[in-house]
């Protein structure tokens, strides 16, 4: 496959219409489905061949791992994971509504390592040695290679009050907080009511909690009349697609609060309780609790603990890692990629664009290998492009895309002129089903 082909060409047109319609695209510009794989035998030791550790086989690492192999002429690359497979966080939220079983949103990495010969490692890795390129895993023993990439997601700030209880689920990373949410929704009663705090950006998909909240919304109405839901926004508007959540928030009766700081939580009560800042810029700064049966706290958010322990946090806040963005190599440590929603790269945190940007830095790594010591430089102009589906309803979705490009002046990625960010006027069933579509898409482009 030819990487600039896909890097470039496929992204802009992905962009242009619809998100089916990208993958649509994509199948016409050979880019999906993905191609009959033909990897390069994996290397033995001692060939000399260059080595690559993966950290984190979520959207980013999976997809890095993948197309390293795919693209690498032999790069022999080791991807090294806590979990045995991995859960989606697209689509969760319909767990929450009965409308998707978990098993449905679980893959596995065994087409990686059969199909692609990626060596997978099960472990909890404790510590990157960024100097002598080493990684430590969770048996104490190290592994070495010539290049590191880090993608672990990202990890949850403390919340006052929260302690260690868990009845008052993110449910941001599917899991078990997953099933615990739609298990405490499943039994409200009556005229009992529910609360969904949105953290300050930037946080995992801007458009996810908004969507949440609509779908939950909906599934009030139908499953647990005379329940109602407040969402508490720590930010100022809606982060994306407002129109759309704006009209669907009327419909639901949802009531929504910006500028909604948590100051603190009280879970111990059978109705619990938030209490929030009122941020408003000019205003009194108002203290007011909120009270709910059911409270979907989503936190402030950060890159995965691994980030700071090795130093890599170094954003403007400290919460995640400041990449070059043709290369998603560190700017704080040489040689240690950091993709996905650990990093800071001015796109937003997202499974679509995690994928993306695997896709550039694995570009980068092998030309990084290739040709004359030091080897070849970065494409000079990547783009990179995200789509997604809401569900307004239980069975209705809205879609958002947007395209990156490289800024030489600024050396960020930014929108993109031309298509820029374009969202559905509305929502339909149509868009519902595509939505799937564009979701088996993306999962078989990262895991198999
Ligand atoms: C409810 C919800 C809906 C969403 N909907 C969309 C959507 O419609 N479209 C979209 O594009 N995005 C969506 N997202 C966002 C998307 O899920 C994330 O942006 C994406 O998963 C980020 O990929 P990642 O690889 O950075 O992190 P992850 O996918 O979280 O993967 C990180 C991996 O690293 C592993 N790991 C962490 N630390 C270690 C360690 N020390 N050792 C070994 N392994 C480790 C973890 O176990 C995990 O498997 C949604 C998110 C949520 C929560």
């Amino acid at each position: 496959m030819d990487r600039r082909y896909f890097l470039s060409v496929g992204g802009v047109l992905l962009a242009t219409a619809s998100p089916l319609a990208l993958a649509d695209e994509k199948k016409s510009n050979g880019v999906r489905p993905t191609p009959t794989p033909t990897p390069a035998p994996t290397p033995s030791p001692g060939t000399g061949k260059p080595r690559v550790i993966v950290i984190g086989g979520g959207m980013a690492g999976a997809t890095v791992a993948k197309y390293l192999r795919l693209w690498g002429n032999g790069i022999a690359v080791t991807l090294i994971e806590r979990e045995s497979s991995y859960v989606s966080n697209i689509m969760s939220s319909l767990v929450l509504s009965g409308q998707r079983t978990m098993s449905s949103l679980t893959y596995n990495y065994s087409k990686l390592t059969s199909a692609y010969g990626v060596t997978v490692i099960k472990s909890d890795i404790q510590e990157i040695d960024t100097t002598g390129l080493r990684v430590k895993l969770a048996d104490g023993s190290y592994l070495s290679a010539d290049r590191i990439v880090v993608a672990p997601g990202i990890d949850f700030e403390d919340v006052p009050g929260l302690g260690t209880s868990t009845r008052m689920p993110h449910a941001w990373k599917a899991g078990p907080q997953t099933t615990l949410l739609a298990s405490q929704l499943a039994a409200l009663q009556p005229n009992q009511n529910v609360i969904l705090t949105i953290p300050l950006s930037p946080y995992r998909c801007p458009p996810g909690p908004y969507e949440r909240a609509c779908l939950i919304g909906d599934w009030l109405k139908a499953k647990k009349p005379g329940s109602k839901l407040t969402v508490l926004d720590a930010n100022a508007v809606i982060q994306a697609e407002a129109d759309n959540f704006t009209k669907a928030f009327a419909m639901h009766g949802i009531t929504y609060v910006p500028y909604a700081e948590i100051v603190s939580v009280d879970p111990a009560s059978s109705v619990m309780k938030v209490t929030i800042r009122d941020t408003t810029p000019g205003g009194a700064e108002t203290i007011t609790d909120h009270y709910a049966s059911v409270v979907n706290l989503i936190p402030r958010q950060k890159a995965g603990k691994l980030i700071a322990d090795a130093g890599l946090n170094n954003s403007a806040d400290g919460r995640f890692a400041n990449v070059n963005p043709l290369s998603y190599e560190s700017t704080a440590k040489p040689k240690i990629h950091v993709i996905g929603d650990a990093a800071a790269t001015g796109q937003p945190k997202a499974g679509h664009i995690a994928n993306q940007e695997a896709k550039v830095c694995a570009d980068a790594i092998v030309r990084a290998f290739t040709g004359p010591a030091p080897g070849l430089a970065p494409d000079p102009a990547p783009v990179t492009n995200s789509a997604c589906y809401s569900t307004i309803t239980m069975t209705q979705a809205s879609w958002l895309t947007a395209v990156y490009q490289y800024d030489s002046i600024l050396k960020k990625m930014a929108v993109a002129p031309v298509p820029g960010i374009a969202a559905s006027v509305g929502w339909s069933t149509g868009n519902f089903s595509q939505m799937n579509t564009w979701f088996n898409a993306l999962m078989a482009d990262s895991f198999a």
